[in-house]
């Protein structure tokens, strides 16, 4: 939730009409989670990390058909679903040479392949697992007792080994290529499952029909599972990562939208920044 004491609505508003309080309140409430985004899917860029930072900010929330003037929902989680998808998104740009360069990575439907006949408790084990979750993470995220990982891992590395998967010859489990976590969101279907049930469903507070059907389509379905871990990993991170530190939020703002007395200098600060990425 945003901090200093404004709603969600109240804060998108402010964005929205310009208000530089009221971004830099977005920027201290969610920076954390854009940084842990670009690190955790795209070390390569780690390094670039602000400058894709400032892009993200001007993209998302500056420009006028960006993330923030298109966005319809209501909601803090469906927000922070979209703005996730626009980080790897840009990131996925950024970082699109060092990928193609990987060999072989895995492919949508090898994933399915991997996934298919296990409860859905145990694919989004697999999904977290493939997305470098460490264990420990895994079991918190999932509230499952550690030693009940490792056999699942052992059944799905066995599988992957038996449909010669990418860099199964080793035994691994494939890791997930962040490009089909941008091109799984093409996937929505109309019998998808709203965020606002997934994240019902997380936070114990579905009914049990619509629990059972909802969880039934997500077992099937990889655009849900990408959102319901989605959803899981912004709710866990969201609660754990340290504070934005106050000087880079204001460093950003300024980056964002101008040093109040010059605000025009923006966009050739950004095009500048970019050159170097
Ligand atoms: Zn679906």
């Amino acid at each position: 939730m945003p901090r200093q004491g404004s709603t969600f609505l109240e804060m998108l508003q402010g964005c929205r009409e310009g208000n530089r309080r009221a971004c830099g309140q977005l920027i201290e409430s969610y920076l954390s989670l854009a940084e842990f985004w670009i690190d955790h899917y795209f070390p390569v860029l780690s390094p670039h990390r602000d400058q894709v930072i400032v892009e993200l900010l001007k993209t998302s929330i500056v420009d006028p058909g960006g993330l923030l003037k298109s966005f319809q929902g209501t909601w803090e989680r469906e927000f922070l679903r979209e703005w996730r998808l626009c980080t790897l998104r840009l990131c996925w740009g950024r970082a699109v040479y060092v990928h193609d360069a990987a060999p072989t990575p895995l492919l949508r439907d090898q994933l399915a392949g991997l996934l298919k006949g296990f409860p859905l408790l145990h694919q989004q084990l697999l999904w977290f697992h493939m997305c470098r979750f460490p264990a420990g993470e895994l079991a918190q995220i999932l509230s499952m007792r550690p030693e009940v990982v490792e056999p699942i891992l052992s059944k799905a590395r066995a599988r992957a080994v038996e449909t010669n998967l990418p860099h199964s010859s080793g035994g691994q489990i494939p890791t997930m290529p962040p490009k089909l976590l941008v091109e799984m969101d093409s996937e929505k279907s109309e019998n998808c499952v709203s965020i606002r049930l997934l994240s019902k469903i997380i936070d114990g507070q579905a009914l049990w029909a619509e629990k059972e059907k909802a969880e039934g389509h997500t077992a099937d379905c990889l655009y849900c599972l990408s959102n319901l871990t989605a959803l899981k990993e912004t709710i866990l991170k969201l609660r754990t990562l340290p504070a934005a530190n106050p000087l880079r939020i204001d460093n950003f703002l300024n980056s964002t939208m101008g040093r109040p007395e010059e605000k025009k200098s923006f966009g050739a600060a950004v095009g500048k920044l970019f050159k170097r990425v």
